[in-house]
């Protein structure tokens, strides 16, 4: 119980201050699904937060996938006839397509251009560009850029490196009073874009010291890797321990000016499902819950048919329903520190009550137990005593014989979270009600 209301400790300002500060610091480095940039990133998040580092070698087979040669990049550009950069990775990581092979030689305008990719309907934008797993090369440009490539000949290089080395994640353990666990998941494989994922990385880092700093039911695993590939090695490394794991969660798009979106688990209805609608809905602002499907960030591996694992994804505007998204528009001036700041509080509120779901007995279930002479009954309507406090603590009194959980009490009264776990306290703190002994709600 003492992880409840930690969250009006934290300063909004403050603290939305502090992420983006960490993002500012992230912003500029060349992220890919492998390479020093990951390493770099790990380090910096690394000075928040204990990180454990995981290192997986190239050629290593992750299930139905391999783990790939390492990327790494120093500098990159297209020079024209006056030896003018024209194209320059060191003003923006986002002109190289990721995973670019070298390239280092002269080459006429016709088969430059077949390298370069543009966002025709957001002509102002670069594009970001990976061929993470077919070994290509490109640049990126703002498409109003294009009619200045005018040249017959430009000398290209890219100065990159594709060689066996290896993937790198990073893995944040806390124990809790229980081995079940909660894991919060987020990407890192994106070079200098915020909303997708700078705000994942910034907000996971944040809300970990928070857990840390927190007396915890669950134990919490905090993972920072790249998409895709990161989440099917950990799953393949972790295999034997995955009944372990009650929830999940994964981060994203969390700076941005939108309201909430939650993206449930394949099975729909799992407790992190239950709590993020109910989280959601008390904040009394617009959101939106999307049903599970097969396309989007890692929920995909940890939902899929082998594991069908209970995880969602939290995220603000949907990834491809903005027109920053995947661009240079989604630079630091995209995201706000208050919406990084709600997104954190909404975060610990959904720790909370995950942590506060339990499962109570009424000790007094014979009978409605006498209120009046614990001091608890209130007339209806009466001023000063919203009838809710009272209604939530009949609920309470009458679903808590051992086998309705919070959750389920909250649910069925359509009441608040955050009123029912009021009653609740109220209800210990008289003896009318204790914790049931098998108090596993995950299997609620
Ligand atoms: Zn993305």
């Amino acid at each position: 119980m003492t992880i409840t209301n930690l969250t009006t400790t934290i300063d909004p300002n403050a603290i939305g201050e502090q992420i983006y500060s960490l993002m500012k610091e992230l912003f500029p480095i060349c992220r890919s699904i492998t390479g020093n940039g990951v390493r770099e990133t790990l380090k910096i998040i690394g000075k928040h937060i204990p990180l454990e580092i995981h290192e997986v070698p190239s050629g290593t087979e992750v299930f139905d996938w391999t783990i790939p040669k390492e990327w790494n990049i120093r500098d990159a550009y297209v020079k024209d006839s006056k030896g003018a950069r024209v194209i320059d990775f060191k003003q923006s990581n986002l002109h190289v397509v990721s995973y670019s092979v070298p390239v280092n030689k002269k080459m006429a305008r016709e088969e430059l251009l077949s390298h370069i990719f543009t966002i025709p309907e957001e002509p102002e934008l670069i594009p970001f560009r990976n061929s993470f797993y077919k070994e290509d090369w490109g640049f990126c440009i703002e498409h109003k850029r294009l009619c200045d490539l005018n040249d017959h000949e430009y000398d290209v290089c890219i100065d990159s490196t594709l060689e066996d080395g290896f993937m790198t994640f990073g893995e944040f353990f806390l124990q809790g009073r229980t081995d079940d666990e909660i894991v919060i998941f987020t990407h890192t494989c994106h070079p200098s874009l915020c909303n997708d994922n700078l705000t994942g990385i910034s907000v996971a880092t944040f809300l970990a010291e928070w857990v840390r700093a927190s007396s915890r039911h669950y134990s919490y695993r905090f993972l920072f890797c790249p998409t895709t590939i990161g989440s099917i090695t950990w799953l393949a490394l972790n295999e034997p321990q995955l009944y372990k794991v009650k929830s999940g969660l994964i981060l994203t798009g969390l700076g941005d000016s939108g309201g909430f979106t939650y993206k449930k688990s394949r099975k729909g209805d799992s407790m992190i499902d239950r709590t993020v609608a109910q989280v959601l809905c008390a904040l009394g602002k617009p959101f939106e819950i999307y049903e599970f499907s097969p396309f989007g960030y890692d929920e995909r591996q940890f939902c899929s048919p082998g594991f069908n694992l209970p995880f969602g994804c939290l995220m603000r505007t949907p990834n491809g329903k903005y027109p920053e998204y995947h661009s240079s528009g989604d630079g630091l001036g995209f995201i706000s520190q208050k919406n990084l700041a709600e997104s954190l509080k909404t975060c610990i509120n959904i720790i909370e009550s995950l942590e506060n779901n339990r499962c109570y007995f009424n000790t007094n279930p014979k009978g409605e137990p006498q209120l009046g002479r614990r001091g608890l009954f209130r007339a209806a309507g009466r001023k000063h005593q919203p009838p809710e406090e009272q209604f939530a603590i009949l609920w309470v009194l009458n679903l808590s014989d051992g086998f309705h959980s919070i959750l389920d009490i909250v649910e069925r009264s359509g009441l608040k979270l955050e009123l029912v776990k009021r009653a609740a306290d109220i209800l210990i703190t008289c003896g009318l009600l204790q914790e049931s002994p098998d108090n596993d709600t995950s299997k609620i």
